[in-house]
């Protein structure tokens, strides 16, 4: 896929495009389910716009944006398609400023359009089970990011006292996906709660030497922990090699993205931001995963994930 495609330059082509991803066996009826063919009905002529359907089986018209994160948007389709390619296709992200550029629509619309684009990223952790599994690693971490603190404080239970920085808990299955979140603070509890939540404990789990894994590090196959305090960031062991380097390669991609691309970022909204991160790392270049095939993926998750302006507005501003 190439930034001449007609998919990014027609309005039409995006809509086809758009219909050939989410509809391979013809049209479905988002009201009521409908997929019989002779049962759905094209609605041709001037009188209607393109791309309109009516479903017999319920008398609802739709078309295929309903449902999904481009639902009743003025923005063209073709700039949709745009703006979730190069949002997919690029490792560090993309501003809302580029967006704005790029697509020729006003900053505010492109910050907009960037937040329901996180919002598609979103995976269904629910649905895709556990990360890790017997025999496999899970590399566990937290990490914190934000503006700097002026005054340098002691650390108080994983978050440093009165910092504006935020706290991140995230594991990544070695070879695998990863699953970042934000958390209030990182505590024994809040980080358990992610590492029970999101891997299985017949996998092997590795950490640091920090004292919020020992406890649920027991919960696992097995735990193993690098001493970076001591300078130890990898140990080889007979049939495993001990270390956390991917799970901390995830953190940089993320906080060098962060610096460079979203100048600062609203504390509500940093989950949206990590879900781009994951998304796009879970379907990295080294997974053997084209731009296309990632943004063909992006395609098929833009359902069901509508974001409403007011919702963003009021979680703060970014
Ligand atoms: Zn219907």
């Amino acid at each position: 896929m190439k930034l001449d495609s007609p998919i990014f330059q027609d309005a039409d082509a995006a809509r086809i495009h758009l219909e050939a991803q989410r509809w391979p066996h013809g049209p479905n009826c988002p009201h009521c389910g409908n997929a019989n063919p002779d049962r759905i009905t094209k609605m041709e002529g001037k009188a209607h716009r393109p791309g309109l359907y009516n479903c017999m089986e319920c008398r609802e018209q739709f078309t295929v944006t309903v449902g999904t994160v481009f639902e009743r948007s003025k923005i063209a389709l073709n700039k949709w398609l745009l703006a979730t390619f190069l949002m997919a296709s690029s490792k560090k992200g993309m501003s809302a400023h580029q967006l704005h550029r790029m697509l020729g629509v006003t900053y505010k619309t492109a910050w907009f359009m960037a937040h329901r684009i996180r919002e598609a990223m979103k995976e269904d952790v629910k649905s895709s089970g556990p990360l890790g599994g017997e025999g496999k690693i899970v590399e566990a971490d937290e990490t914190y990011f934000g503006p700097k603190d002026t005054i340098k404080k002691r650390t108080i239970r994983g978050k440093p006292a009165n910092s504006s920085k935020r706290s991140i808990v995230a594991l990544v299955e070695r070879g695998g996906k990863v699953r970042s979140f934000h958390v209030e603070r990182a505590t024994k509890a809040s980080v358990r709660d992610v590492l029970v939540r999101n891997a299985d404990r017949k996998s092997t789990l590795m950490t640091d030497e920090s004292n919020f894994y020992p406890i649920t590090g027991k919960e696992f196959a097995d735990h193993a922990t690098v001493k970076h305090t001591g300078g130890e960031y990898v140990r080889y062991e007979a049939d495993r090699i001990v270390h956390t380097n991917t799970i901390e390669n995830v953190f940089s991609v993320f906080k060098r993205g962060m610096v460079g691309v979203y100048q600062h970022c609203g504390e509500a909204h940093l989950h949206r931001y990590l879900s781009e991160f994951d998304f796009r790392y879970n379907r990295r270049t080294a997974l053997g995963v084209t731009d296309t095939e990632r943004h063909d993926q992006l395609l098929a998750m833009i359902e069901g994930k509508r974001l409403t302006y007011r919702r963003i507005g009021e979680a703060g501003d970014a």
